[in-house]
């Protein structure tokens, strides 16, 4: 085999982050007021003594990231949604964004639906589109985000210390049981296939939350891989462990119904695409998380531990070690 041939083929077992770390990890050392480089839901860069910006960028691909058949206003919709989500991660104030768009042909109706749905969520969001880039090719849209945090207070997946709780938005699992409903793997009554069709579509990013927990989450995440996958990114950059008590993981009523506590707990571990926040919070700042989130739902759902590893714990007491890892970019 040709040389060039060995390494694309070790290439393709190499898993997103590996890729990430060896070629894409520390190009130049950090200096031109850069913060924080590569490694967390944004990077944050110096704007002046006060305030740094946080940027990110994410790209949905057609039958990737998204059924071929998703309506094009909620392809918009989310693809700014992913964006917002990395923001709240860093606990970001939304601001501009740049939107890259490669569509096969043009359609007026596509393109209208389309604007429609991003605009909808940018007002909502109060976020400008600045600019961007069009070309013909498969489907695949790319928007970069940017938002503002006050100096200091942004947000980081490093930072949660042994005695923390952990905490989540909303519920977990539902855009994978969605996603599992338009793929036809299972057959939902209407009401919960129009709901967590609408949760794997239209997520409701947690930017608000995420500026509200500076200065009293310790680290956070949003939960675009699964529940596993992305606390795992906080205890790999906290060099911590934790212990989740699978009886308080916060399931709708689509997923508490329809599935087994085993199947439902295997959902909410290792789906993706919830978009919600996963934070910890020190235990003498635990009481400062109702006035803050006391209008959002929110569920501590396990323990920062100085033992590595994540440890399910089920009512019973047992362990329970799910058999997915989360969505992999590279399998
Ligand atoms: P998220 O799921 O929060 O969007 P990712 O898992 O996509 O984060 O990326 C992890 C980190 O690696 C982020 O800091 C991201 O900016 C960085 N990253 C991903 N791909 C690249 C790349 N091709 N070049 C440089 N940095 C990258
Ligand atoms: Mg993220």
């Amino acid at each position: 085999m040709h040389s060039l041939d060995i390494l694309m083929a070790e290439d393709i077992l190499m898993a997103e982050f590996d890729i990430i770390a060896r070629y894409f990890s520390n190009l130049l050392p950090n200096k031109n007021n850069i913060a924080l480089g590569v490694g967390d839901d944004a990077a944050l860069y110096n704007l002046s003594e006060e305030t740094q910006l946080a940027i990110t960028i994410d790209t949905l691909v057609a039958g990737v990231h998204f059924p071929e058949t998703t309506l094009p206003e909620d392809i918009a919709y989310k693809a700014l949604a992913v964006n917002l989500s990395d923001l709240a991660a860093m606990g970001a104030t939304p601001v501009w964004m740049t939107l890259a768009l490669t569509c096969p042909q043009i359609e007026e109706v596509w393109l209208s639906k389309f604007s429609y749905g991003l605009s909808k969520l940018a007002e909502i969001a109060q976020i400008n589109l600045i600019g961007g880039d069009t070309t013909q090719g498969p489907l695949t849209v790319t928007i970069q985000a940017a938002g503002l945090v006050p100096f200091g207070q942004a947000l980081h997946r490093q930072g949660a210390k042994s005695g923390d709780g952990i905490y989540v938005t909303g519920t977990l699992g539902d855009a994978g049981l969605g996603l599992a409903s338009i793929l036809g793997q299972i057959n939902l009554p209407k009401s919960f296939r129009y709901y967590t069709e609408a949760r794997l579509n239209r997520p409701i990013p947690r930017w608000l939350e995420g500026q509200n927990l500076r200065g009293i989450a310790t680290s956070a995440i949003d939960i675009s891989d699964g529940l596993i996958a992305d606390l795992g990114h906080i205890l790999t950059m906290s060099s911590v462990g934790a212990q989740i008590d699978l009886e308080q993981l916060p399931l709708s009523e689509a997923i508490s119904t329809t599935l087994s506590p085993i199947e439902a707990w295997e959902l909410a571990l290792t789906a993706g695409d919830d978009y919600e926040l996963c934070f910890t919070v020190p235990p003498n700042r635990e009481k400062l998380l109702v006035d803050i989130l006391s209008t959002s739902n929110y569920s501590k759902i396990g323990i920062i531990e100085s033992t590595p590893g994540i440890r399910c714990i089920t009512p019973e007491g047992m362990t329970f070690t799910p058999k997915g890892q989360g969505y992999q970019h590279f399998s």
